[in-house]
């Protein structure tokens, strides 16, 4: 499949990247797996973080958190500032850079060790001990996260930030360096498939009308300004990560991840979205 675009070298440890590197892995709620290339090796997934942070923040603080974050697809880049000034500092949904900035500080709010407590709820979701972050990456994006300290700083000048930023931040830098393969990120995002609850414990991570929530705000906020296109060519709810990864969603059936670092210009991994836009025309597997 034709490949283009430049892997993310603004965080210098995801530049270190093979661009080469393709992989594509898809779980059912029937229990069936399906994997291909390079779908058992581990990758930055980045922003794809951010949903797992909302889960958590949404199972505990509810619907309050939609006082401190919107729902609205922005049509700006990941980590703009523009919408904040006219929005005092409401970010226009959870999926932008500012947004999991806010969702970050009321984990950090709500959770007395929230770096362990976050790991062992993203852990317990599909019992898979081996998920883990990199100190690495979380380094390397903090040594140069000038437009993640900004926003941060601006969104606290609005009052609508409670802590510390550099406390958010760390938590944030944090979150957005878990590594995952495809395998696993497919695992891990099937609850969203399954109405809200684990396909093998059957364990509820969210609510029905909590998980149907997530998936709408994936569909149409969870590739930044090219969230109208991902609907248009692919018709699933997801999310992109600049790692290069993808995680989509089909409610009542599968979740499918893959990864391929080299991003075009909106941030999103070029050959990712080639891949799914074939594999639901061809399948006629998309929700439309
Ligand atoms: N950690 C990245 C940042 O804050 C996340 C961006 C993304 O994956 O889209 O810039």
């Amino acid at each position: 499949m034709e490949d283009q675009g430049e892997v993310a070298s603004y965080i210098p440890e995801l530049a270190k990247v093979d661009p080469a590197n393709f992989g594509v892995h898809i779980s059912t709620i029937d229990h069936r797996h399906f994997g291909s290339g390079n779908c058992y090796d581990k990758f930055s997934i980045q922003s794809i973080a951010k949903v797992l942070a909302l889960v958590m923040a949404y199972r505990i603080v509810g619907d309050e958190i939609w006082n401190r974050v919107g729902v609205e697809p922005s049509g700006t880049a990941f980590n703009s500032l523009v919408q904040l000034e006219t929005d005092r500092g409401i970010p226009r949904n959870p999926f932008l850079n500012a947004g999991a900035i806010v969702v970050s500080d009321i984990l950090l709010s709500k959770l007395k060790n929230p770096r362990e407590d976050f790991i062992a709820f993203v852990r317990s979701i599909t019992n898979n001990t081996s998920l883990d972050y990199s100190r690495r990456i979380a380094q390397s994006e903090k040594e140069v996260g000038y437009r993640n300290v900004a926003l941060c700083n601006f969104i606290k000048s609005f009052g609508q930030i409670n802590n510390e930023p550099v406390d958010v931040l760390d938590f944030y830098y944090d979150l957005c360096s878990l590594e995952m393969s495809c395998q696993e990120l497919s695992g891990l995002f099937l609850f969203l498939a399954n109405n809200g609850c684990d396909v093998k414990s059957k364990n509820p991570v969210l609510s029905e009308s909590q998980s149907k929530r997530i998936n709408a705000l994936m569909q149409t906020c969870g590739f930044y300004d090219e969230s109208g296109d991902f609907a248009f060519k692919v018709g699933l709810p997801g999310k992109s990560g600049v790692g290069g990864g993808i995680i989509a969603v089909h409610p009542d059936q599968y979740a499918i991840a893959v990864w391929s670092p080299r991003l075009n210009k909106k941030g999103n991994s070029y050959r990712g979205m080639k891949f799914l836009e074939e594999f639901t025309t061809r399948s006629e597997l998309s929700i439309f």
